[in-house]
């Protein structure tokens, strides 16, 4: 038997588990399963045409080799993307760290209090540096915020009844080009009209709603938008700016002008810049827009003992809850590049932010004035980082080129160069010279930075920021490597114990998949940068979406959308294209069913489409009668069905077959909600379904680790008649003949960690890849018998069988007043994070614990399961002091000296015998959530507060 094949890592049950397993499920073979589970009608008849495996030692030298294609040169290009320093202490203790990049969203607050406390600390670094009152923990990535902003806008208009009927959207002409596409997407289908110009010749009219503008402008000039402001604030026009946040540790803060919302990304806070993503965007507002804030905020509340906690705020304006009526449909975001940036702004402190901010100036003003020395004219009278510099752009770029230097070129002459971080005296010399030799001048050579300030003295900050002591005692590296093990040491993640969250998928991130993200000839390259300098990822990119072509059994793919949602909605938006470019213009209806996603109506409303909620039959199918029924009702103005598959409820409906043609008998499409695809990979697919498009969660079912909350990257693949129109991007044209305009900012989203998941299939190959949909079958349906008997799960398919994750009851608890919240917080003081709670049913847990885990790990999760089962036998509905309704035990509560309560503390947290070898502690109690929502606190308190104590 070969042992180097990638399977045997990524695959939990080893060979000789297997038979206990089989003959606990009560099957012969892992055949004999599939048989049982899968229906026979929607089998794929041939296995996946992919290539041949790789091992990992194989995949090591292919990455590297494909890497080498990729010409790192130094880029100037700006547009909203800088090279950056990652501090090392960074990369190797965040970024490279399991303990950071496997945990999941920190919904189970107590157990991720580390990542919580990097986000508050990401939060307060946005909020001063902004001059607004709240921030959210990030948002996907510029452009995407800023459409987010224009959202938030229409949707608060109504506040004001003058502005009720407004439906015009002001853009500044110095908006990245990248955010106006973002715009145009988002605008056009909730009926907002984009007015674009120069803010200031821009006329106030009553029909204006908002109005967003750029700071600094797209190419470097800073205006001072206070005037600009204050005249739309009489004219009850709310503003977003789009900032660039290094800068305003120089400029005065949008918030000190006026500005409702600030947007923007934190790349340039070391983060790679990773061939357009994943980096975190930021989104600050103010205080009374805290109810329609896109994506999540965490807030400071306290635990049971009234101790300072942290969680996730005001959760109740998440889609699952506002469903159709949210106006937003953000759910994964980006955490971990947040925690990253936030990191970075601990390192540097506020001293260091200065230093950096001011090099970055000085480099620019330094070649601005030698420039001018050598007669090149340079146009932008107040600047941070960037300069416009005219001269022959062709003569530039040929020049600049053979020294491996990229600017951008605005026009035939006129060049932008965008100063950074890294930027040297010596890079500033070689940019002179490239300008020396296309204009035929002697260069000027500087031997330093020259200290002249263009900053107008009217937008100099005078605001202090990061006073907080968090951001200035950890500017060592001893002490900032020990504060983030700190951190993470309250966070369990999967590097402590399975995970076993169903529709989430949290399956190994392995090592072989990683690694090449830290590689320079990967994560240092401009989206921007030209094609001939991207081979390398060009070919990665494109073996990428042919795999997953493959996968789906669809014709085309695009990477762009860096969320499940955001696949969701360019699925939508491409269903919409298709009707029009038929002339169905009318078609605006989607029907959903009762139990899906909350990002599923969310996404139909942003789409311009009308929800229509089908029902759920007693099985917890899709009720068949019901939905052909409206499908009838509906079927001159149909747009699409939106279906998850396996059903949200984990099983396989063997009526998809019919339900998919019907769909498409009156007039519509049909979106499969792909977040369940790790129970199709290899063994069916959505065309074999009957779908039209899909999207894919490669930071579920293609091993992207969940950050915490983020990286997601959520292509859709999309059948042949569907193809023309996968969206574009402005600056580097992609996607189909008849595009539909920018899903999100960079041509391909979030590039770089679409490593990750090509890394996956490249070393599973088919095989493995249908092994792996196997054996996620398997241990689910081994955890479903392991439980028969304590537990009962509530959907199966006909023949009994759980797909690749299981619902079990947990509202009978109730006689013994124990809520499925108990269960969840109970299972933390057991080692375990808790299953999803009350998804897509509430009052139970949905359990998928992925093929990744072996039979240990299963039988202990069981265990612990049995063992709270018990626990619940021995609570009775008046009780409130008992092991469940206390949990989780912190260390504190175990180690005081007068401990009262009426069971032990070894029952309290050793309940089981492996834990005395491996015991993780939960950072805090139970968290109070309602005393979080009535005092919404999302930034690190102010110094002052400290030195009242
Ligand atoms: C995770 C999930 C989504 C959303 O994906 P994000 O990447 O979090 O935006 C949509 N539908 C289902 C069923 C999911 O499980």
């Amino acid at each position: 038997m070969r042992t180097d094949a990638f399977a045997l890592r990524h695959i939990g049950p080893r060979e000789n588990d297997l038979q206990h397993m089989f003959k606990t499920i009560g099957v012969e073979s892992i055949d004999q399963l599939i048989y049982e589970t899968l229906p026979d009608d929607i089998r794929l008849k041939a296995p996946l045409n992919l290539e041949p495996a790789m091992t990992e030692y194989e995949y090591a030298n292919h990455i590297q080799q494909l890497g080498n294609k990729n010409k790192i040169y130094r880029s100037y290009i700006g547009l909203g993307y800088h090279p950056a320093i990652v501090p090392a202490p960074i990369q190797r203790n965040i970024f490279e760290n399991p303990g950071w990049y496997t945990a999941y969203t920190p919904y189970q607050a107590e157990i991720a209090q580390g990542r919580l406390e990097a986000l508050l600390n990401y939060q307060t670094t946005v909020i001063e540096l902004t001059g607004m009152e709240i921030a959210n923990a990030s948002l996907l990535d510029e452009s995407t915020a800023a459409a987010e902003a224009m959202a938030l806008l229409f949707d608060v208009r109504t506040r004001d009844k003058k502005k009720s009927n407004a439906n015009k959207f002001f853009v500044s002409e110095e908006i990245l080009p990248q955010t106006l596409s973002v715009l145009q997407t988002r605008s056009t289908p909730i009926g907002v009209e984009l007015i674009i110009g120069n803010h200031e010749t821009f006329e106030f009219g009553n029909d204006f709603f908002g109005a967003i503008l750029q700071y600094p402008g797209k190419y470097g000039q800073v205006y001072d938008y206070a005037a600009f402001i204050s005249k739309a604030k009489e004219n009850e026009i709310k503003i977003a700016v789009a900032a660039d946040i290094l800068s305003l540790v120089k400029l005065t803060s949008p918030g000190e002008m006026g500005a409702d919302v600030v947007v923007g990304t934190t790349q340039r806070f070391g983060i790679p810049m990773g061939y357009g993503g994943p980096h975190a965007a930021f989104f600050a507002t103010k205080e009374e827009y805290k109810r329609s804030m896109p994506g999540r905020i965490i807030g400071v509340t306290v635990d049971a003992n009234g101790n300072r906690a942290l969680r996730m705020a005001l959760q109740t304006r998440e889609q699952h809850i506002k469903r159709e009526k949210a106006t937003s449909n953000i759910c994964t975001a980006q955490v971990l590049l947040a925690v990253m940036a936030g990191m970075y702004a601990v390192y540097h402190g506020p001293q260091g932010l200065g230093y950096i901010a001011d090099k970055v100036h000085r480099s620019a003003t330094t070649t601005a004035g030698a420039l001018s020395k050598m007669g090149i004219t340079q146009t932008n009278t107040s600047f941070f980082d960037t300069i416009l510099v005219k001269a022959d752009a062709a003569k530039v770029k040929a020049a600049a080129e053979k020294k491996e230097i990229n600017f951008y070129y605005v026009d035939n002459d006129t060049v932008s160069i965008s100063f950074n971080e890294t930027t040297s005296t010596k890079d500033v010399n070689d940019i002179l010279a490239v300008f020396a030799e296309a204009t035929g001048t002697t260069a000027e050579t500087v031997s330093a930075l020259g200290d002249v300030n263009t900053i107008p003295a009217s937008l100099n900050r005078t605001s202090t920021f990061l006073t907080h002591d968090v951001f200035n005692k950890y500017h060592s590296e001893t002490a900032i490597m020990r504060y983030i093990k700190k951190l993470e040491r309250l966070d369990l993640a999967l590097n402590h114990s399975m995970i076993s969250l169903g529709s989430c998928t949290m399956k190994l991130n392995a090592a072989s998949e990683m690694l090449p993200l830290s590689m320079p000839n990967w994560n240092n390259l401009h989206p921007f940068a030209p094609l001939e300098q991207a081979q390398g990822y060009q070919a990665m990119l494109k073996k990428l979406e042919e795999q997953l072509n493959v996968i789906t059994g669809f014709a085309g793919t695009t990477l762009q959308p860096n969320s499940g949602a955001q696949g969701e909605y360019a699925g939508l938006m491409v269903i919409r294209a298709y009707h029009q470019s038929r002339g169905d213009h009318h078609r605006n209806i989607a029907l959903i069913p009762a139990s899906a996603h909350g990002t599923n109506p969310a996404t139909a409303t942003m789409a311009g489409m009308q929800v229509v909620v089908t029902k759920t039959s007693e099985n917890g199918n899709i009720d068949v009668e019901d939905l052909r029924a409206k499908a009838i009702q509906y079927k001159d103005n149909l747009a699409c069905l939106m279906v998850t598959y396996p059903s949200t409820h984990g099983v396989y409906e063997a009526s998809i077959i019919e339900i998919t043609k019907m769909i498409h008998e009156n007039g519509g499409q049909v979106y499969m909600d792909g977040a369940n695809m790790n129970a199709q990979v290899g063994l069916t697919n959505p065309a074999t379904i009957g779908a039209d498009v899909c999207h894919l969660n490669l930071h579920k079912t293609f091993a992207i680790p969940h950050g915490g909350g983020g990286p997601g990257v959520g292509p859709i693949c999309v059948a042949e008649h569907l193809v023309p129109f996968l969206p574009t991007n402005p600056v580097i044209p992609t996607g189909g003949s008849t595009a539909i305009t920018a899903i999100s900012a960079a041509p391909w989203g979030s590039a770089l960690v679409c490593l990750i998941s090509y890394g996956y299939i490249t070393m599973l190959g088919e095989e493995g890849l249908k092994s792996s949909t196997q054996h996620a079958i398997l241990n689910a349906n081994y955890i479903k018998e392991r439980l028969s008997g304590h537990f009962d799960t509530l959907y199966s398919g006909e023949m009994g069988r759980a797909a690749h994750e299981m619902i079990i009851e947990c509202r009978p608890f109730k006689a013994n007043g124990i809520e499925v919240t108990d269960i969840a917080k109970r299972l933390m003081d057991y080692g375990f994070h808790a299953p999803t709670v009350s998804f897509p049913v509430a009052g139970t847990l949905m359990i998928e614990p992925t093929e990744s885990e072996n039979l240990e790990e299963l039988d202990r999760f069981c265990d612990a399961m049995i063992s709270i089962r018990k626990e619940i036998e021995e609570a009775t509905a008046d009780d409130k002091n008992n092991v469940l309704k206390n949990s989780p035990h912190t260390l504190a509560m175990l180690t005081t000296d007068n401990w009262d309560l009426p069971y032990t503390r070894e029952k309290a947290a050793f309940p089981m015998e492996y834990l005395h070898e491996n015991k993780f502690w939960p950072g805090v109690r139970r968290v109070d959530d309602a005393y979080g929502d009535r005092n919404l606190v999302c930034s690190c308190a102010p110094i002052e507060a400290y030195m009242e104590n």
